[in-house]
């Protein structure tokens, strides 16, 4: 059975990334849209071929618990809509896909877990890395220690978004977007030095700075931040955005891996020490990364991204402001 799949938010992503990977999937289909934009409607329901019972507002949503045509709901929108989104989704016993960071606080996460239990619904979090093969390679090497223990791990991810004409923009916008690039690109980064090493960070000692504090008035531009694993492995990671940063390097007892680029859409590419290029054909990482969570619901594999992985992404990012607001203080993590 192909799953039907409504997307919330008809911004950037769905319309650049999720609608056109949604005509790649095997397992899961677009079925829905969900849009505050009357405009967007019609554009979406020919291109797609959505039938009107299927199209939603943000008011009329509730009303998905009727539609069988719907399996999975998608929240794309800006990160403090996410709960609210994501729990109503929850209560109309559609599945859930929410967009990174899974929401601006460990309490909202928290919040979006318990609704989908209760729901007996299942949830993941857009973490599309996770089923993508040069990643899954590094994951490999990871498991199988081919290069023995990571001693450092190094993570960037970051963009310059001081370009974007738009100073408005949501993402800068504290309210809406719970931070700046920590929120949103520093996710990657932990997400990497996690997946890097096979290992959970046990503390954090975490820097903010600013290169341009009269564009970033609200929202962090660049931080810094140290995490000490239990092997002993250090891991140091840098999101901006005022800089581009893409990139994952390891350094082993016994060589080397990187993946450069690490975090972007594709394709990526990496090497060993070894003299082996990492290198797999290019499919779109969010028709795998959909299609790998239909088969979890129809079939019971494996969920590779649960929304406990969410929430410890969200504890280490509150651990990090609260490292910076603490001037630097070491943080003990428990995640
Ligand atoms: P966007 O600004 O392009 O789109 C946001 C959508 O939300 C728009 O359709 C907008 O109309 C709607 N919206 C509803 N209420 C809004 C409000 N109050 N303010 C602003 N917009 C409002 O953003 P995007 O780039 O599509 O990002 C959406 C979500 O997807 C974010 O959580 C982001 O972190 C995530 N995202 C994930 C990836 C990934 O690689 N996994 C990539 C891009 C974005």
């Amino acid at each position: 059975k192909s799953l039907g799949i409504a997307l919330v938010g008809l911004g950037t992503y769905s319309t650049y990334e999720l609608a056109p990977s949604l005509l790649e999937t095997k397992h899961c289909h677009l079925a829905g849209i969900v849009t505050g934009t009357p405009e967007k409607e019609k554009i979406w329901a020919e291109k797609y071929n959505i039938p009107k019972e299927n199209i939603y507002n943000y008011e009329t949503f509730d009303t998905i618990v009727n539609n069988d045509a719907i399996d999975i709901v998608y929240v794309v929108l800006p990160n403090a809509m996410h709960a609210d989104f994501c729990i109503r989704a929850a209560k109309a016993g559609k599945h859930v896909i929410c967009e990174k960071p899974m929401a601006v606080s460990v309490a909202e996460c928290q919040a979006i877990i318990d609704a989908c239990a209760k729901a007996n619904v299942k949830l993941s979090v857009g973490y599309r890395l996770h089923s993508e093969p040069h990643t899954q390679e590094i994951q490999r090497m990871v498991r199988e220690k081919t290069f023995g223990n990571v001693q450092y791990i190094a993570t960037g991810a970051g963009y310059p978004s001081h370009g974007n004409p738009n100073p408005n923009q949501w993402r800068l916008n504290k309210a809406l977007s719970g931070g700046g690039a920590l929120m949103n690109m520093g996710v990657y980064a932990i997400q990497g030095a996690i997946y890097g090493t096979g290992e959970l960070p046990i503390s954090v000692t975490a820097q903010e700075f600013s290169t341009k504090p009269e564009y970033f008035k609200d929202t962090d531009e660049t931080i810094t931040a140290q995490f000490e694993f239990p092997s002993g492995a250090m891991g140091s990671i840098f999101t901006s955005h005022n800089a581009k940063a893409d990139r994952l390097y390891a350094s082993c007892d016994k060589g080397w891996y990187e993946l450069d680029v690490a975090f972007s859409y594709g394709p990526l590419h990496g090497r060993t020490s070894n003299g082996n290029e990492i290198s797999f054909p290019h499919k779109r990482q969010q028709a795998l990364q959909m299609d790998d969570f239909a088969l979890h619901i129809t079939q019971g594999t494996p969920n590779k991204v649960p929304g406990s992985m969410g929430l410890r992404d969200l504890k280490i990012v509150e651990a990090i402001y609260q490292s910076i607001k603490e001037g630097g203080r070491k943080i003990a993590l428990d995640v």
